[in-house]
């Protein structure tokens, strides 16, 4: 692993370009963070990138108390000013 000054997380293409909010967080078992907008119409997850969390942070202050969402969770809210819903993933097949 290379080491780097700033977290880096994966974030769908709403994101990186700001047009919509982060809704949906994912730790995965792999340890990546994804910051996705909770849509689906992604056509393209190529085009999903990796950014430093503080970025993200900047924009929604919410953020930081996810920072200990525990591997195996996802958290989501409908809007952006609710509060973040925890869930453990399902993977028990
Ligand atoms: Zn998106």
């Amino acid at each position: 692993m290379k080491k780097s000054k700033e977290f880096g997380v994966i974030v769908c293409e709403h994101i990186l370009d700001n047009s919509r909010v982060v809704k949906l967080v994912v730790h995965n078992y792999d340890s990546i963070w994804e910051f996705m907008c909770g849509e689906s119409d992604h056509l393209d997850y190529k085009k999903s990138k990796v950014i430093g969390i503080n970025h993200l942070i900047d924009r929604d202050s919410s953020l930081s108390e996810l920072k200990k969402l525990p591997i195996g969770h996802f958290a989501e809210k409908k809007e952006f000013d609710d509060d973040w819903e925890i869930h453990e993933f399902n993977e028990e097949e």
